[in-house]
């Protein structure tokens, strides 16, 4: 059984008004999801925000065994926050480290991240190195292996970076995390939702994602997985009253499951928006999904390539629903508004958001078109008509 594009089109309000290319930016909401998501809202208006919540409480709670589930994690693995960022660094400052321990990244890693190993690196006098690449331009895991040796304390990368359509090696570079026991996180932001992942197959011990991009749920949601195995060294940066408990003058005590990354107050809505998000994917299923936006995305690197003037510059062995280009003599952000007047969604991937990657190919930005299952391929033959036209 293939998915039924048309019938998931049609539950998507947005397919009606706009090509859709940005979906490594923000997907298009399916309509089960939105109303979702309005319908709890408008119960929190009528009988009163903690009333709604003690009523939906087993729904709200159904929401870390779904994503456990879609993960192949337990639900006290699971923390519930607001983006993929607010994820990522509770999981990384979690980490004690001390002077000259070192950290070790990948060459497409994303600004954010990168920026906050500089930023320890200047409190805390940690080592920041990067992982080259093999020929294909995915992080090379062998030369990882020869990079590890007792100083290393973390492996951190990034599975599918924003700007250039590759998919990371994530399951061998597990395998050296495990071999060496050093922690490893990864930023699963573009993966979750358009790529399998199994947290035990990866080996990874922190995973953090966003709902917007590929798991099509509302914006300002996002969770953070951590392993059972390192549950108990993690030490939370900022606590409140609900991931830890005050007991006596001098005491209190941190919550044992993954919650305690997460605050009190939350985006209840956007909870429920993230829950239905899950139970979407869940029901498509994530393998067919992955083949889909597989396919669609090779047709359009295809169809793109033979376009005079324009370079396809996706990286790796195994590719993903992200593509990205240049046309020679036109700026990125030309195409993006000329693509714009035609209601043609796409974004604009930044020299500085992926600085070392984009350093290392001489490039300063590309227009990025990232596809989802509910992409046609009509649409990527509209686009390429269009864009030969100019
Ligand atoms: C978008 C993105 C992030 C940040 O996600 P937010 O939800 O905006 O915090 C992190 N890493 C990668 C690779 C991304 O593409």
């Amino acid at each position: 059984m293939t998915l039924d594009i048309d019938r998931l089109r049609n539950e998507t309000r947005g397919c009606t008004h706009v090509t859709h290319f940005n979906n490594a930016g923000a997907s298009l909401l399916a309509d089960p999801i939105l109303e979702a998501v309005i319908e709890y809202l408008e119960e929190e208006a009528c009988y009163g925000g903690y009333e709604t919540a003690g009523k939906r409480r087993s729904e709200l709670e159904a929401t870390y065994a779904l994503i456990a589930d879609l993960i192949n994690a337990s639900s006290d693995e699971i923390a519930l926050l607001e983006n993929a960022t607010a994820a990522w660094n509770m999981a990384f400052y979690s980490i004690d480290f001390s002077e000259g321990d070192k950290i070790l990244t990948s060459v497409s890693e994303y600004a954010s991240n990168y920026i906050n190993y500089l930023n320890l690196k200047r409190k805390t006098g940690i080592i920041v190195e990067v992982i080259p690449n093999d020929s294909s331009g995915q992080t090379d895991a062998e030369a990882l292996s020869e990079m590890m040796d007792e100083s290393v304390k973390l492996i951190s990368i990034t599975h599918i970076p924003t700007n250039n359509g590759l998919v990371n090696p994530a399951e061998d570079i597990g395998k050296i995390a495990r071999q060496h026991e050093v922690f490893y996180l990864l930023d699963a932001c573009q993966s979750v939702g358009q790529y399998p992942i199994d947290v035990k197959k990866i080996g990874c011990d922190m995973l953090s994602a966003t709902g917007r991009k590929y798991m099509r749920a509302p914006r300002g949601t996002g969770f953070l997985y951590v392993s059972k195995r390192i549950l108990e060294k993690l030490h939370p940066p900022f606590l409140d009253l609900h991931s830890a408990e005050w007991t006596g003058k001098n005491k209190y005590e941190v919550r044992s499951d993954a919650r305690k990354f997460e605050n009190w107050e939350a985006n209840y809505a956007g909870i429920i928006g993230l829950n239905k998000a899950v139970s979407y994917i869940l029901d498509l299923g994530i393998h067919k999904i992955w083949e889909r936006v597989q396919f669609l995305a090779d047709l359009f690197r295809r169809k793109l390539d033979v376009l005079p003037g324009v370079a396809v510059r996706d990286l790796g062995k195994v590719k993903c629903g992200i593509v990205t280009f240049t046309v020679n003599g036109r700026s990125a952000e030309d195409i993006r508004q000329f693509l714009h007047n035609f209601d043609i969604n796409v974004s604009i991937s930044t020299r500085s958001s992926t600085l070392l990657d984009m350093q290392s190919r001489n490039l300063q930005e590309a227009v990025r078109a990232s596809v989802h299952y509910y992409n046609t391929e009509e649409e990527i033959e509209g686009f390429i008509k269009k864009l030969s036209e100019l």
